[in-house]
């Protein structure tokens, strides 16, 4: 299953387009997307009897799928060679902060350049499908509802200011966590441990990894989160960025006026950002 937000509506995404779930259910579901998460497997099963598409979906236009959670959760160097060029060693336990939800945007947009350094990181976002605590790891991927793709764009000057690093806020200006186009559950994933990812700039290749390489799987995560604080039915997870951020290159790479970011995973779908310089006032 594959659901989407657009226009701030839920939709669900069907052959040929898609269909508005508020409608279709006779008002059942509510067309809020942030509320399905909440009653995601009786959503799955009324999904499963929806039959014809009656509308169009254009990622251009749409939302991120889980635009509110009540908790959002970004994971640091979970990849070795990330880790590698990041200067740090690979973390014994996982590296959390958080982004802002005011940062959330759909797959396809402007984002304007603040001062500094704005770098690119291409994750799986997971978000939960069922209330999560002191889950084994075992049974882990039984609370995600499902996978999409995000960028956790990333302001290095801020990120390594002062004392201790500053990554809630380095990672959480306008536009900096685009996320989409769909929400798609794992049943249509074939092995959603090893996901291929990857973007480039301005057709450039930058980064392409797999996930079978991050460091604390998805499922390691949901587990690790879930017996230090409760996870909720919406909650999005950043994974983390696999290597090829522009820090890590000499000298090092960092997104400019005009530059276009695309970005992949095999299964999941795309983005497409371009950057722009704020208006000037006057
Ligand atoms: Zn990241």
């Amino acid at each position: 299953m594959r659901i989407a937000n657009a226009g701030g509506r839920l939709k669900l995404l069907v052959d040929g387009g898609a269909v508005d779930v508020e409608s279709a259910s006779g008002g059942r579901f509510a067309a809020t997307p942030q509320a399905v998460y909440g009653r995601f497997s009786e959503f799955r099963q009324w999904a499963s009897t929806v039959g014809q598409a009656d509308e169009a979906f254009d990622p251009v236009s749409a939302g991120p799928p889980a635009p509110d959670p009540r908790q959002v959760f970004g994971i640091g160097l979970n990849y070795l060679d990330h880790a590698a060029e990041s200067g740090a060693p690979a973390p014994e336990v996982p590296v959390v902060f958080t982004k802002y939800v005011s940062s959330f945007a759909g797959p396809v947009g402007e984002v304007v350049l603040p001062d500094g350094s704005v770098d690119w990181e291409v994750e799986v976002v997971a978000v939960i499908g069922r209330t999560a605590r002191n889950v084994p790891r075992e049974r882990a991927w039984a609370h995600v509802a499902g996978l999409t793709v995000g960028q956790d764009l990333s302001e290095r000057v801020l990120q390594r200011r002062g004392p201790s690093p500053q990554f809630g806020l380095a990672k959480s200006h306008p536009g900096f966590s685009p996320m989409g186009p769909a929400l798609v559950t794992l049943d249509e994933i074939e092995e959603p441990d090893d996901l291929e990812l990857g973007c480039e700039v301005n057709g450039h290749p930058v980064q392409r990894a797999r996930t079978v390489d991050m460091i604390f799987p998805i499922p390691e995560l949901v587990s690790y989160l879930s017996r230090i604080v409760t996870l909720y039915a919406g909650d999005v997870i950043y994974t983390g960025t696999p290597p090829g951020v522009g820090m890590g290159r000499t000298p090092p790479v960092f997104l400019r006026e005009g530059d276009h970011l695309h970005s992949w995973i095999t299964g999941l779908g795309e983005l497409d950002q371009r950057f722009v310089r704020p208006p000037t006032p006057g």
